[in-house]
């Protein structure tokens, strides 16, 4: 059915500019779609409320992005202090021990598409981990080598690889560009109005100076989630339940000697009541203490982030004033699109740092509304619909996967482990497949949806990183033997043929500079 009388949708508002705000902003102005329709899109932000400024670990998707709206990879590295992330580091998230270290690479396994890697794995448990036998990532983070060579071309990959990067520089980044190239108007204005039309529909944010109306509003307030919970109503879905982790302290630390290595992985390292982030940027660490506010009160995590520091060879002493205290609930909107308002970032939820899920979040629903930005009013609500189903079953995966991390552990060293390690709330899903596969290893068909945001590989690697055996496994085909010598062979040449983290970069900032 043709809706001829229905409006169209020429003007798209985004309220907020922190990352998730500047993102949207900036992947449906260069959407060839919404180019194509004229439509215009003006950013909203106050001067009163700053940005979170705290998201520094992204996803290889970020490249992707970074491509398709038109910025180069030598300008984000120069200006955001970014550096090149592979993957995840994990430290004593088995047991207490210190020599308990696996990976979560950004890397497939060798021949996953031709033969059962985790089967072999799980048949031979020989001396090296899962993610050696089959990835160069385990090395080539040793070594802190960086994913590619200077001859490689933007955003190309030798290993696969995402960012680190400073949250508020790369805000930055994202809004000049956006002005400056893509055509987003940008407006500074505290919001204390938000004006409906009869239908419900937003019409207009306003103050007591100026009133911006718009056919289509997003909201990336942030946590505060002005639209979609304050004026919308629409509760956040708690999960701490699950994921009890609702508080970070944060703080910046300067390398000790501006030669030192640039590691290749956040590393995240379990402690009593929680876990610690550990981001190498060019030029300083991002360090958090991520904990649970049920188990742990604040000076227990500023002594556990504090000593952290101390033991950490590679970073100068910091200042205790510099820490910053951050809480969240955990938890997301299970109708994220209400009306004509859709919320991002923020905003539509937050788990926890675990895995860095944010950002990646907020690039996929973007790029999702570029896709699908609605022609007319009549297709607000069909959108909504499939919208809201699609996102909410991409959150309940995410609790899934964070959740995998905590109740494969071993650790019952507190009540906080005791309690988050129970697989009493974990979801039924999640129970399900730990049931199945303690009798044969996951497999493609375990996963229903066809772009899932965790793949199988991402399963693998905790599985078998936190020594998760099924009891058979099957008989691996002789396959995945040639597959390890392969990536033998492979992880040797990247090693010898590979830059150094910190060698790239200033090889990059440099040739920046002098062009
Ligand atoms: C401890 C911690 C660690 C994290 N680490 C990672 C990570 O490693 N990787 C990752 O992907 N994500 C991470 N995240 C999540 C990430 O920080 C957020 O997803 C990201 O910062 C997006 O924030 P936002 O843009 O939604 O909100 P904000 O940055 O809070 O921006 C909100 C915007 O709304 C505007 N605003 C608010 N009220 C009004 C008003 N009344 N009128 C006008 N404007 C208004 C503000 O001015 C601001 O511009 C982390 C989060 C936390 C808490």
């Amino acid at each position: 059915m043709v809706h001829e009388n229905s409006p169209a949708i020429q003007s798209v508002v985004i309220m907020g500019g922190g990352a998730a705000g500047w993102l949207t902003a900036a992947i449906l102005a260069s959407s060839a779609a919404v180019k194509a329709r004229n439509v215009k899109i003006t950013l909203i932000e106050s001067p009163d409320v700053g940005i979170l400024g705290v998201g520094e670990g992204t996803w290889p998707t970020m490249r992707d992005t970074l491509r398709k709206i038109g910025l180069d990879e030598a300008t984000v590295i120069r200006q955001c202090d970014a550096s090149f992330k592979q993957g995840t580091c994990f430290n004593q998230w088995h047991h207490t021990g210190t020599d308990d270290t696996y990976y979560h690479p950004f890397e497939l396994p060798a021949g996953m598409f031709d033969t059962d890697p985790m089967a072999w794995w799980a048949a031979h448990r020989s001396n090296s981990s899962f993610a050696e036998l089959f990835t160069a990532h385990p090395q080539l983070s040793q070594a802190a080598k960086a994913p590619k060579q200077p001859q490689t071309p933007d955003y190309a990959a030798v290993a696969n690889y995402g960012y680190h990067l400073d949250a508020h520089k790369f805000a930055n980044l994202l809004k000049q560009h956006c002005q400056q190239y893509l055509g987003v108007q940008l407006i500074s204005m505290h919001v204390t109005d938000i004006i409906s039309n009869e239908s419900g529909d937003i019409h207009s944010l306003a103050n007591e100076a100026q009133t911006v109306p718009g056919d289509l509003f997003v909201d990336c307030s942030g946590f505060s989630a002005q639209l979609i919970g304050q004026h919308y109503q629409i509760s956040l879905q708690d999960q701490a339940s699950v994921l009890p982790n609702d508080s970070a302290l944060a703080i910046q630390a300067r390398y000790v000697s501006n030669e030192t290595p640039i590691a290749s992985n956040t590393h995240s390292t379990a402690h009593a009541n929680g876990w610690l982030w550990d981001i190498a940027l060019p030029h300083r660490k991002g360090v958090g203490c991520v904990y649970s506010s049920q188990y742990c009160d604040e000076a227990t995590a500023r002594a556990t982030l504090l000593d952290y520091l101390e033991r950490d060879t590679t970073t100068a002493p910091v200042d205790e004033a510099d820490i910053r205290k951050l809480s969240f609930t955990p938890g997301y909107r299970k109708t994220p699109w209400v009306k004509n308002c859709i919320a991002i970032g923020g905003s539509a939820g937050f788990l926890e740092p675990l895995e860095a899920s944010a950002l990646v979040m907020i690039e996929l629903a973007a790029s999702k509304l570029a896709a699908q930005l609605p022609a007319c009013r009549n297709n607000l609500a069909p959108l909504a619909r499939q919208y809201n189903q699609s996102m909410v079953a991409k959150w309940q995966r995410i609790v899934d996967f964070l959740k995998l991390h905590y109740v494969l552990s071993d650790r019952r060293d507190s009540a906080y482990w005791r309690a988050v390690s129970n697989t009493s709330s974990a979801s039924e899903q999640l129970n399900d497949w730990l049931c199945l596969w303690q009798h044969r290893t996951p497999n493609l068909h375990d996963f229903c949806y066809q772009d899932e945001i965790f793949p199988l590989a991402s399963y693998w690697f905790i599985l078998c990183g936190m020594n998760f055996v099924p009891q058979s496994p099957g008989n691996p085909d002789e396959q995945a033997q040639t597959w390890v010598q392969k990536n033998r062979q492979r992880s040797r040449q990247l090693l010898a043929g590979l830059p150094g983290n910190r060698q790239l970069i200033e090889h990059i900032i440099k040739q920046n500079n002098q062009g």
